[in-house]
């Protein structure tokens, strides 16, 4: 884990772009990593570029759980 990220209280996501919850942001690293289905993920549904967002989630530093 790296240093100064908060793993327990919501955070801004850059590929909602507002405050999400842990929950939320590890359902969406799961399924912009290709884990589980896109489709899996309801708030998912409102980003209309998913690979655009892959490319956001893969470089955000809450990915690397
Ligand atoms: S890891 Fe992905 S889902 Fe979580 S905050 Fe970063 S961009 Fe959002």
């Amino acid at each position: 884990m790296a240093e100064g990220l908060d793993y327990v209280n919501p955070h801004y996501c850059p590929v909602y772009q507002r405050i999400i919850s842990i929950d939320l942001c590890f359902d969406s690293l799961m399924a912009l990593g290709r884990d589980v289905k896109v489709s899996s993920v309801k708030e998912l549904a409102v980003v209309k570029n998913i690979e655009e967002a892959r490319k956001i989630c893969a470089a955000c530093p809450y990915s690397e759980l």
